[in-house]
């Protein structure tokens, strides 16, 4: 009898742990993933000025417009995500089924393959956003050159950011210059050494100065690049810019070294974020 008793109360105790469980499961996702509830707390927030303030918010269409705008827009994103008050705009199901009809991406970001840099992630865009070259080093070929002058030309994207990391696996390999390296890992190598052969005796880390080099160095190539490229930069209606990644903090540093001597632009250049 007293055997009896305590089964019954040790079945009675899971079943009431169960309900319990099915029951705050149920709340949370109710609460967390209703998602017109969301929408309409987007729609509320984006209503208010002080909210697209506090959240460094530039509107798409001008950031599309005007590639000014879209790197502000880009830094905007980026406080937030180091901040870690990301909004993860534009990832709700109706917004990426209107995109089936066409994108109109503000920013081409020309980036490392490297797993903890995500362009979307780490500035805190959505679908539709960014037109994304990854490869190791952000090495570029003419698959990216195409790649690039296709965003340009077709879809209409005014600005191009060359983003490197700190402590890049390819620049560090580069850094190091084998003698021998396998595959057609050589075609990294090759692209990224000057930029570490210029840095050899600067002061400070030799792979992240290697790093913002080579980013610079990309940068030059880009503007550089005949015919679309070279054209659209030299008459002012493209925007190339270089960036460096921090994995320790999360920041995304815009070069100066690229910031400097543009050539005359028709866009406004006006700082709409304060950042
Ligand atoms: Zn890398």
């Amino acid at each position: 009898m007293k055997n009896i008793n305590k089964n019954n109360i040790l079945l009675f105790s899971c079943a009431v742990f169960f309900i319990c469980l099915q029951f705050a499961c149920a709340q949370t996702r109710e609460t967390t993933t209703n998602p017109e509830e969301a929408k309409m707390e987007r729609d509320r927030n984006m209503a208010d000025p002080q909210w697209r303030k506090d959240n460094y918010i530039v509107n798409r269409d001008s950031a599309y417009a005007n590639p000014y705008y879209a790197l502000q827009k880009l830094k905007g994103g980026n406080k937030r995500f180091e901040e870690g008050r990301s909004i993860h705009p534009r990832q709700d199901p109706a917004l990426i089924e209107s995109l089936a009809e066409g994108q109109a991406p503000f920013a081409i970001i020309v980036g490392c393959s490297d797993s903890r840099v995500s362009s979307e992630a780490l500035f805190d865009q959505g679908f539709g956003d960014l037109f994304v070259a990854r490869t190791a080093g952000q090495v570029m070929a003419q698959a990216s050159y195409a790649t690039l002058e296709y965003a340009y030309l077709n879809l209409g994207t005014k600005l191009i950011v060359v983003l490197g990391h700190t402590s890049c696996g390819a620049v560090s390999a580069a850094v190091k210059i084998p003698a021998d390296p396998p595959g057609h890992i050589v075609t990294l190598i090759n692209a990224i050494k000057p930029a570490a052969l210029a840095v050899k005796d600067m002061e400070g880390d030799e792979i992240n100065n290697a790093v913002r080099q080579n980013v610079i160095n990309q940068v030059n190539e880009l503007r550089a690049l005949e015919s679309v490229l070279s054209d659209a930069y030299g008459a002012g209606n493209l925007l190339i810019v270089g960036a460096v990644y921090s994995l320790n903090t999360g920041e995304v540093e815009i070069l100066d070294e690229t910031m400097e001597d543009f050539p005359p632009t028709g866009y406004g250049t006006k700082d709409i974020t304060g950042l």
